[in-house]
């Protein structure tokens, strides 16, 4: 049967403390928003996706980066949440369609839930109205009075944490919602709702790694569920003419020079470089295929939007920089004082770290086109993954 997927993640997340939304906060560069969004992606059955989000959010989500990654997971609505959970829950639910016969409502701050749970967790929504996902409890269970002292051992072999995905039929979880809302109860989670009407939701197995994001700490601690990336290599290569009177621009950086580098862009040739490598990488085509010198929208533009496009498009295949090393040959101008603001510059462009890259400069010992001043030339190494 069809279900569709809430994912919520409109809770200001103030026990992170970050100062931003906690479904926005990231691992590795990805949103946890994004990384719950994907833990779905291959989840057969799934037909409907809505993202939940902090108003605050919403237009910056929709029109930015998440958003398209949102969408290209099959995400059709993203919508503002609410003050509480549940009624962020009941938006999220309400933009779902009828098409549908059950939703599964998930935590934006459980990004390591595995399909093969969820899986099961639909299959048991062929043999009961409402299910969840919960991992048993593995620690001794003590229950203790206002001082701390033990008053008993409870047994542990019926007891579960709840987690989520949680879900049922569609119909009956909407009314549970509208009715809840309406009558000021507030339910921890949606198992809390169909309990409160009589039904008793099947706790399907879970695993101790869908952790639910809450603390600092919890960061460090799931660092190491994050599936490190599988390093690719690409190599890049640019030369442009020197020639009289143009901007001479390099990494983004326009040095003080009476002459430039020719192009039909602005001739950025240590970013063309630097794109070529990540282009290849990614196996993407060059970046004459991206960027052709024959379209008038790339007339002296700014290699910078060219290096942005670069890398959404490697985003959007889950990729980004990890390591950039790049030679510029150059016999006029020196480059020895501009190296440092050059290299400063594609760090920023790149959002690496300084010892993930290097810009290098040598001359060509005055061999050849290079030698005599008439071009400058790029090799770039970059690393994605
Ligand atoms: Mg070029």
């Amino acid at each position: 049967m069809t279900a569709a997927l809430v994912v919520v993640g409109a809770g200001e997340g103030a026990r992170l403390g970050l100062g931003r939304n906690k479904a926005l906060v990231e691992i590795d560069g990805v949103t946890l928003l994004e990384r719950s969004a994907a833990a779905f992606a291959d989840v057969p059955g799934i037909v409907e996706r809505v993202a939940v989000v902090h108003p605050v959010d919403l237009a910056t989500i929709i029109d930015g980066p998440i958003g398209a990654a949102l969408r290209r997971a099959g995400f059709g609505a993203i919508v503002p949440g609410s003050s509480t959970r549940q009624a962020s829950t009941l938006a999220g639910v309400r933009a779902t369609t009828s098409a549908v016969r059950d939703v599964l409502v998930h935590d934006a701050a459980r990004p390591f839930v595995r399909s093969p749970r969820i899986a099961a967790l639909l299959a048991a929504l062929d043999r009961v109205q409402a299910a969840f996902l919960a991992a048993k409890v593995v620690a001794t269970v003590k229950r203790v009075n206002d001082e701390g002292d033990v008053v008993s051992t409870e047994p542990r072999d019926r007891l579960r944490l709840a987690a989520t995905p949680q879900g049922g039929r569609r119909e009956l979880l909407l009314r549970l919602l509208e009715e809840a809302e309406r009558d000021g109860f507030s339910g921890t989670d949606e198992a809390a709702l169909f309990e409160r009407a009589g039904i008793r939701p099947r706790a399907v197995e879970d695993d101790v790694t869908n952790v639910k994001i809450t603390v600092p700490g919890d960061l460090e601690l799931v660092r190491g569920l994050v599936p490190s990336p599988t390093p690719r290599v690409g190599h890049g290569y640019d030369i442009h003419r020197l020639v009289d009177g143009r901007r001479l621009v390099l990494g983004g950086v326009e040095l003080p020079s009476d002459f430039g580098l020719l192009g039909h862009s602005d001739a950025d040739a240590l970013l063309h470089a630097v794109i070529e490598a990540l282009l290849g990488a990614a196996g993407l085509p060059d970046i004459g295929e991206h960027f052709p010198d024959t379209d008038p929208r790339y007339k002296d533009v700014d290699s910078r939007k060219l290096l942005a496009a670069t890398l959404e498009a490697l985003r959007s295949r889950g990729l980004k920089p990890l390591q950039v090393d790049a030679s510029i040959i150059a016999e006029r101008p020196r480059l020895k004082a501009h190296k440092s603001a050059i290299k400063a510059s594609l760090c920023t462009l790149l959002g690496l770290p300084e010892d993930r890259v290097a810009v290098k400069a040598r001359t060509n010992e005055g061999l050849d086109a290079i030698g005599r001043g008439e071009a400058i030339a790029v090799h770039c190494v970059a690393m994605v993954g």
